[in-house]
């Protein structure tokens, strides 16, 4: 039987309500089976970053996934050759499980630049897009990728709201001592300020 599979990268540096509410969006859309959450150890991206550790990051996304049967959180990346770069971890999922059809989901912000990820040729071969809207992208310029990749992008577009939030937003918010309430997960929230995490005092 071949499995359709949802994968969702990305550095979660904290999980926000953008990050649960398009994985919902897609998982519903799309007829996946599971989806998989693979946080990354560090993002080819941005450089010194995570702020939280594995451990804090993976615990948030536990989480602020917990309740979803279809829904996985992988450390698999905190494991493997840094910096995480997406096709290597397609190759070792695609190797584990060669029959699964694999589809990356992310937000339009990431296509703009896709032709510039590491192997961007190989990781289209490997799995599809799933796209969803962002604030700074509402609808991806995919011809323009698709004429400096030189391929076709296989690519299935979730519709759903803009969520204008980012990780970015959230860190600046709890550096100032501003509220995040409504933009995380209740459970995310409590786990931030119990553990000091992204404050102007915190080790990070
Ligand atoms: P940062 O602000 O630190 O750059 P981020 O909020 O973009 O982080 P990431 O963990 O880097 O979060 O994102 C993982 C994936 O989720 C990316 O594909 C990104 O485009 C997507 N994503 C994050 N936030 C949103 C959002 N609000 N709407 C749509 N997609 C999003």
């Amino acid at each position: 039987m071949t499995e359709k599979i949802l994968l969702f990268g990305g550095t979660f540096d904290p999980v926000h309500n953008g990050h649960t509410n398009i994985l919902q969006a897609a998982y519903k859309q799309g007829g996946f089976d599971r989806a998989i959450v693979l946080p990354n150890a560090v993002s080819p991206f941005k450089p010194g970053s995570p702020e939280a550790s594995n451990t804090q990051r993976l615990e948030m996304l536990r989480l602020a996934f917990s309740g979803l049967e279809w829904c996985s959180i992988s450390d698999m990346e905190f494991y493997m050759p840094q910096p995480s770069y997406t096709v290597n971890t397609l190759e070792k999922l695609k190797s584990q499980m060669p029959s699964s059809e694999l589809f990356w989901l992310c937000g339009g912000d990431v296509i703009k630049e896709f032709h510039m990820w590491y192997r961007a040729d190989e990781i289209i071969e490997l799995a599809s897009l799933a796209v969803v809207k962002r604030d700074s992208v509402r609808k991806p310029d995919f011809e323009d990728i698709e004429a400096k990749l030189g391929k076709n992008i296989p690519r299935m577009i979730i519709d759903s709201p803009i969520y204008d939030i980012s990780s970015t937003e959230i860190r600046r918010r709890l550096r100032k001592g501003s509220e995040i309430s409504g933009l995380v997960p209740k459970a995310v929230e409590q786990y931030i300020k119990q553990n000091n995490i992204y404050s102007a005092h915190s080790a990070g």
